[in-house]
C-alpha cells in the first residue's frame, strides 16, 4: 500500500469499524500524534507514534456473524454499527485475508451440508458465528463454529471437506452459545479436529492460544509494543517485576529473561491458568501467577513490607482506580510502565501518578494497535521523584 493511497469499502459508513479508513495512513499516524499530545503533552513529550510498514489485514483474529436473507441466501458479515442487523461483508482491510477466504468457504460449506442459520428474534436455528485466529509467525489456524447446540449434523465431513479445502487449518473447534447474548463465544468447547488450540510466539516467547483466550489482535505491533514497554523498564537483571492486569502472562513472560522475578497478577481465572502454561511452555521458572484482584495484592504486599522495583500495568479501556494507584505509590516501585489502550483514562491517571503518587514521565509513546481506527494504544514510562 502506498502511503497517501486512500481506501474505500462499500460498508464501512454503517459498520463503524475503521473510523480513519478515507485518511492516507501518515495522515493518521500525525492525527493520533496530535491527539495524544493535546491530552497527555503537560506530562511529558509525546514521541512519534509507532506505526506499521503494512498497515493492512492486521487483524489475526477474525469474527463473522452468520445471518440469512428473507430469500433464503445464506450470508456473513458484521454487526451494524450499535445494532443487530448483520450487514453482509466478504471481506475486509483490517482482517486477515486468509481467514476472511475461510469464512467465505464456510459460509459456502453452511449451505451445501443445509445447516439452519440462528436467527436471533426467533432464537431458531444451528449457526451464530465463526471465528478464525492466526498464529503470526506459526501460521497454525483455528476456526472455531459457534453453535447454539452440541449436535452439529455431519460434522465428520464438514471437517473433512474443509480441510480438503484449507489444509493450513490445524485445528477446528464447536463452541456452543445457545444463550440469549451479544457475546460470541460460549462456554462449551468441543473439539472437531486437531489440538484445540494454536500456539504464536511473540518476543521470541511461545504462547498457546485457546479459542477463549485473550490475546492482541495485532500480533505484529504487539511485538513493537511489549519490546517499547520492557526498554522503558530499563532491567538490568536483577529487578522484582509486577505485571498488573497480565492476561496469559505475555508481558511478564517476555520480560522474565531481563528480571531477578517476575509476579502477575490477573482477576480472570482462565487467562491465569494460560499464564501458568505459557510459563511452563517457555521453561521460565522465575515467573509466578496469582489470581486476584491487582489493587488489592499490592496494598497486601506494601503491608506486608515486601518491595518491587518495576510495575508493569496494562488495565482495560476503563484504566485503573484510584484504589490500585494508591496501592502502587504505597508499593513505591522505582519505575512504573503503564501501557494505556484508553488514552483518556490514562490522562486521568497520570495525574493522580505525577501529583500525588510522587512519580515523573519520562517518556511518552504512542503504538499504532488499530491502523484505521481512531484508537490508540500508548506506552509512558515513570520514575518515582
Ligand atoms: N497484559 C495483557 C492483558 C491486558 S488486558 C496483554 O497484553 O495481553 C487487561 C486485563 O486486565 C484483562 O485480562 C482483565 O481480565 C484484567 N483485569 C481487569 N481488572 C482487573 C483487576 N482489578 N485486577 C487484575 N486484573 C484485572
Amino acid at each position: 500500500m502506498k502511503k497517501e493511497q486512500k481506501l474505500y469499502c462499500p460498508i464501512s459508513d454503517k459498520c463503524g469499524g475503521c473510523q480513519y479508513l478515507h485518511m492516507p495512513y501518515e495522515e493518521q499516524l500525525n492525527v493520533k500524534q496530535e491527539q495524544m499530545k493535546k491530552l497527555l503533552g503537560k506530562y511529558g513529550k509525546v514521541e512519534a507514534v509507532e506505526g506499521m510498514e503494512q498497515p493492512l489485514y492486521y487483524r489475526h483474529k477474525v469474527t463473522a456473524a452468520v445471518g440469512r436473507k428473507k430469500d433464503g441466501t445464506i450470508y456473513s458479515g458484521v454487526y451494524e454499527e450499535k445494532s443487530h442487523r448483520i450487514l453482509p461483508n466478504k471481506s475486509c482491510y483490517l482482517e486477515n485475508q486468509l481467514a476472511d477466504e475461510i469464512i467465505q468457504e464456510i459460509v459456502r460449506l453452511i449451505k451445501s451440508f443445509k445447516l439452519t442459520v440462528y436467527n436471533e428474534k426467533s432464537g431458531f436455528g444451528l449457526v451464530r458465528h465463526i471465528m478464525v485466529r492466526v498464529g503470526y509467525h506459526t501460521g497454525q489456524i483455528m476456526v472455531i463454529l459457534v453453535m447454539t447446540s452440541n449436535i452439529f449434523p455431519g460434522s465428520k465431513n464438514f471437517v473433512k471437506a474443509l480441510r480438503e479445502k484449507y489444509p493450513q487449518i490445524t485445528t477446528i473447534v464447536q463452541n456452543v452459545n445457545d444463550k440469549d447474548t451479544t457475546f460470541v463465544l460460549g462456554e462449551r468447547d468441543i473439539i472437531l479436529y486437531g489440538k484445540g488450540y494454536i500456539e504464536d510466539s511473540i518476543c521470541g516467547k511461545n504462547f498457546k492460544i485457546s479459542p477463549q483466550s485473550f490475546y492482541q489482535v495485532n500480533p505484529a505491533q504487539t511485538e513493537v509494543l511489549y519490546r517499547t514497554a520492557i526498554e522503558l523498564a530499563h532491567l538490568s537483571g536483577k529487578e522484582k517485576v509486577i505485571d498488573a492486569y497480565c492476561g496469559t502472562g505475555t508481558i511478564g513472560i517476555a520480560a522474565s529473561g531481563k528480571a531477578s522475578e517476575v509476579i502477575g497478577v490477573e482477576l480472570n481465572q482462565n487467562a491465569v491458568r494460560d499464564a501458568i502454561q505459557n510459563a511452563k511452555i517457555n521453561q521460565i521458572k522465575n515467573i509466578r501467577f496469582y489470581k486476584e484482584d491487582a489493587g488489592r495484592f499490592m496494598v497486601a504486599m506494601a503491608e506486608a513490607g515486601e518491595k518491587a522495583d518495576v510495575v508493569f500495568m496494562d488495565p482495560p479501556r476503563s484504566g485503573s482506580d484510584e484504589a490500585f494507584l494508591k496501592s502502587v505509590t504505597k508499593l513505591a516501585p522505582k519505575r512504573i510502565v503503564y501501557i494505556s489502550c484508553g488514552p483518556d483514562t490514562l490522562a486521568r491517571d497520570l495525574k493522580f501518578l505525577t501529583g500525588k503518587g510522587g512519580y515523573q514521565v519520562e517518556k511518552i509513546i504512542p503504538v499504532d494497535m488499530f491502523c484505521f481506527t481512531a484508537h490508540c494504544e500508548c506506552v509512558v514510562g515513570l520514575s518515582r521523584k
